[in-house]
């Protein structure tokens, strides 16, 4: 079977390649793939910055954002062919550490956790795929065109639990979300603030292309001001940083609420330096009592309630999200998306099997 390939941390490696067929292990489900999803850090794979190969093997079958139909389902495995599935990324450490232990393998403390399609495990962009039943999410029938959202809305559901967990340690009913970045994560964000009754607003830089009409289609406020202007006219009590740019981020560690939460998801890379008055953010944190958490990846709790998440959102709304579909054999097209993309997904189910 044709899958979408790497030789981890070699530039000019990337390729659709022959693979091996699937061969389910004991009590796993064999899956169609349908799609995957690609993200920055499919892009710094397919650069050669990033990713390991499975022990023993050259290169790694890449995707994580994955969407695939059961082809074949052991009895008693909870699943039935036809059904449509998302497999889940990480997998705990061998040791396991004490959060791994307690299936909180997102939170791993000693870094030897594995990644289907990035650290050493194959991932999910070939044309069928196995995995085990309790690393597999059923998703609603209707989500057949989305459900390569999954994985990112999944990131996002962790990122409102830690949200709405940290706010709990004292008095917090919060009006307003800020979300910064209008990205695919930016956005689920966005929609999963608009899910929980609160007073979105989104800022991005881009005034064109398909990101202010999805926001304001969710009833919320699009911005594209600089981010002290936003901050100190939203004045939010809650900020979701999807973008990962210095600037933005302290930024939005500046002008939050009394009680602020802080939320950073993106991951920005080294090398970037900017001027911030140290003592006034000190000050502001302090005598605010606020909050910055960095959060990443999900567990299966995370996951289920993404799915709540997506099955209760508008489908119309959830498909103008992905902004191209690019078939296996052009997947290379898939990394070239513009400002104005939101998500571009690779297609798996166009023949040639
Ligand atoms: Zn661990």
């Amino acid at each position: 079977m044709r899958a979408l390939t790497v030789i981890p941390r070699q530039r000019q490696s990337f390729a659709v390649t022959d693979v091996p067929d699937p061969e389910p292990g004991d009590g796993e489900l064999l899956v169609d793939g349908l799609a995957v999803g690609v993200c920055g850090t499919d892009k710094e794979i397919a650069r050669g910055d990033y990713g390991s190969a499975p022990p023993d093997r050259q290169r790694l079958v890449v995707g994580h954002e994955s969407l695939g139909r059961v082809r074949h389902a052991p009895s008693g495995s909870g699943f039935a062919p036809g059904d449509l599935v998302v497999g889940v990324v990480r997998r705990p450490d061998p040791v396991p550490c004490g959060a791994c232990a307690h299936g909180q393998f997102d939170m791993c403390r000693n870094g030897r956790y594995t990644e289907r399609g990035i650290k050493q495990l194959d991932g999910y962009a070939s044309q069928a795929w196995a995995v085990e039943p309790g690393y597999a999410v059923k998703l609603d029938p209707g989500l057949a065109g989305v459900g390569m959202l999954l994985e990112p809305a999944s990131v996002v559901a962790k990122a409102w639990d830690e949200i709405e967990k940290i706010g709990a340690r004292a008095w917090f009913e919060p009006k307003t979300v800020l979300v910064t970045g209008a990205g695919p994560i930016g956005l689920l964000a966005a929609l999963l603030g608009v899910q929980r009754g609160l007073d979105v607003h989104v800022l991005d830089r881009v005034t064109t292309g398909p990101k202010p009409g999805l926001v304001r289609d969710l009833g919320a406020v699009y911005h594209h001001e600089p981010i002290g202007t936003v901050m100190s006219g939203v004045r939010p009590d809650v900020v979701v940083e999807a973008t990962g740019i210095g600037s933005v981020v302290f930024g939005a560690l500046a002008g939050t609420a009394p009680y602020g939460i802080v939320c950073l998801t993106g991951v920005s890379s080294a090398g970037r330096r900017v001027t911030v008055d140290a003592g006034d953010l000190n000050r502001e944190l302090v005598l605010d009592n606020d909050v910055i958490v960095g959060s990443v990846n999900a567990n299966l709790g995370h996951y289920a309630a993404a799915s709540d998440a997506l099955a209760q959102a508008d489908r119309d709304w959830l498909g103008r999200l992905i902004t191209r579909r690019v078939p296996l054999e052009r997947a290379a097209e898939a990394f070239t998306a513009t400002d104005e993309d939101v998500k571009v997904v690779i297609t798996l189910d166009d023949g040639h099997r």
